[in-house]
């Protein structure tokens, strides 16, 4: 099997099994294997997930209320009202650090969720014109809202950006051409910021799940792929939270999704009844959940915490030259 970065095959060998978050995704996911080369340091699934069953699961299933990682529910006043959270901050400091917005005019986010980064950005910068391609149906009236122009179709785009802003989402894809098809949306010394999961060995000793995710980046596959699209490198950081407290997050939000299906579906015998009405409802998850991520004091500063050795998330951006 060959190498999605460099096309070799002497290099690859199997990694691991694909570890599921949600047992019950195993449908879009049949078989799937992780594959490492390492002569890029890159890792990636096989064999890849069906294109129409990966569609169909980012347009329906992955943001569907009462799963994780979103936890969406009926009301989505949180959600707008989170964008300055603390990982968008940390986005826009090292964006606006590296990058002199008052000279983009145009802003194209891929995968963009509900566009927290864009709209941020327009508060500051509203000369900004907001782009995107998010197929999730959640997602939709937020953007609107927020006055972006949806591609749901990459192919129907008919513009070239000055800045595009990708993160959490290049781990998602089956392949890395993404980036050469970012390269081509480009105008000459335009921008790209991404950030994915950071990758290393580490990741993979301690990881408790890696679904939804097909490829795993480090920072020396990232070099790679900047100099195989001749892209100028302007920075690559590794941020955010140790591995070991992102893994923790991990068992205990994949934990809370297990207690709550469990009594979501057990049978109505007396225990299960009373576990029905302790405060365990979805709304009390959710909040646990957040709670796990945002009330840790020592881990307050860990979004703006880069390159301390064992972040688990790496970061970059890259310019056309
Ligand atoms: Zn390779």
């Amino acid at each position: 099997m060959n190498c999605l970065i460099c096309n070799n095959s002497e290099k690859v060998n199997f990694l691991d099994e694909l570890k599921l978050e949600v047992k019950e995704d195993s449908s879009f996911f049949k078989d799937a294997e992780i594959f490492q080369c390492t002569d890029c340091d890159f890792s990636f699934v096989n064999p890849m997930p069906k294109i129409d069953d990966i569609n169909f699961f980012y347009e329906n299933v992955y943001r569907k209320k009462n799963r994780p990682p979103y936890w969406i529910t009926d009301n989505d006043s949180d959600r707008i009202k989170n964008y300055l959270e603390d990982k968008n901050l940390s986005y826009l400091l090292y964006i606006t650090t590296l990058v002199d917005i008052t000279k983009i005019k145009n802003f194209y986010d891929f995968g963009c969720g509900d566009g927290d980064i864009g709209f941020a950005l327009k508060k500051k910068f509203s000369n900004l014109e907001l782009f995107c391609s998010e197929s999730d149906s959640q997602c939709q009236k937020i953007l609107s809202n927020r006055n972006y122009k949806n591609f749901k179709d990459i192919s129907k785009i008919d513009k070239k950006f000055d800045f595009i802003s990708t993160t959490h989402s290049l781990e998602h894809l089956t392949d890395t051409k993404m980036f050469s098809i970012f390269k081509n949306m480009l105008n000459p010394e335009g921008f790209l910021f991404f950030e994915v999961p950071n990758c290393t060995s580490e990741y993979f000793k301690g990881r408790p799940y890696d679904s939804p995710h097909l490829l795993f980046y480090t920072k020396k596959s990232l070099e790679k792929i900047a100099l195989m699209n001749n892209f100028k490198i302007v920075n690559i950081s590794t941020s955010a939270y140790s591995f070991d407290n992102d893994h923790r997050y991990q068992r205990e939000s994949q934990a809370l999704y297990e207690e709550w299906i469990s009594s979501k579906f057990s049978k109505p015998n007396i225990k299960n009844v009373i576990k029905k009405f302790l405060p365990l409802t979805l709304l009390n998850i959710r909040k646990n959940y957040l709670k796990i991520k945002k009330n840790e004091e020592s881990a307050k500063l860990d979004w703006f915490t880069n390159n301390v050795g064992n972040n688990c998330y790496i970061r970059g951006i890259f310019k056309k030259n």
